[in-house]
Parts: structure tokens; sequence; C-alpha cells
């Protein structure tokens, strides 16, 4: 995972998560996940990096190995934070 996610925020009290594609299991992003439930959505500032440039802002999360959509970029407005949907099924997830 050779980049940084500029937006990258520290989350106090959350999990480090390896997320990797559901298709071919190459990593994807570290995450930090709160909480214990499924990974359901990804916020942007709690990716620490990824296999994938977010500087570029992709609205759409494709695995550059098997090139798999595997989310997609949404505003939340409520929190008016992004976030990636993950697409069901197309992530794989463990806590570190
Ligand atoms: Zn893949």
């Amino acid at each position: 995972m050779r980049y940084k996610n500029p937006h990258y925020q520290r989350v106090r009290g959350s999990s480090t998560m390896l997320v990797s594609c559901g298709h071919c299991r190459n990593n994807i992003v570290l995450y930090q996940k709160v909480g214990k439930g499924a990974l359901l959505r990804m916020y942007v500032e709690r990716i620490v990096k990824g296999s994938v440039d977010l500087s570029q802002k992709p609205g759409l999360l494709i695995c550059p190995h098997c090139k798999e959509q595997l989310a997609m970029r949404v505003t939340l407005r409520r929190k008016n934070k992004e976030a990636y949907i993950v697409k069901r099924g197309a992530l794989h997830s463990r806590f570190l």
C-alpha cells in the first residue's frame, strides 16, 4: 500500500483493520475502524493508507489488481463527510 491518504485523521479508540479485495485478496486500505460491526462504509478521513491514490478523489474504489469495483464514494450530508459505501461482499476485512 504505497499511497498515504492526505485526508487521514487519527481517530481515538479505533482499531486498525486491514481491508482487502474480496475477489483477489489484494490489500486495498488500512482503516481505523470504530466499533465491532460489519464494514458497510469507510470514512475517507479514517483511511490511513491504501493501494489506491485517494488524493485523486476517485469516485469509485477499484481494485488495482483485478479491476473489480469495490466501493462508491459519497458525501454524507448530515455529517458533511466523505465516505466509501462498500459494495456488498466486495471487500474482505480483518482486525490487525
Ligand atoms: Zn481484486
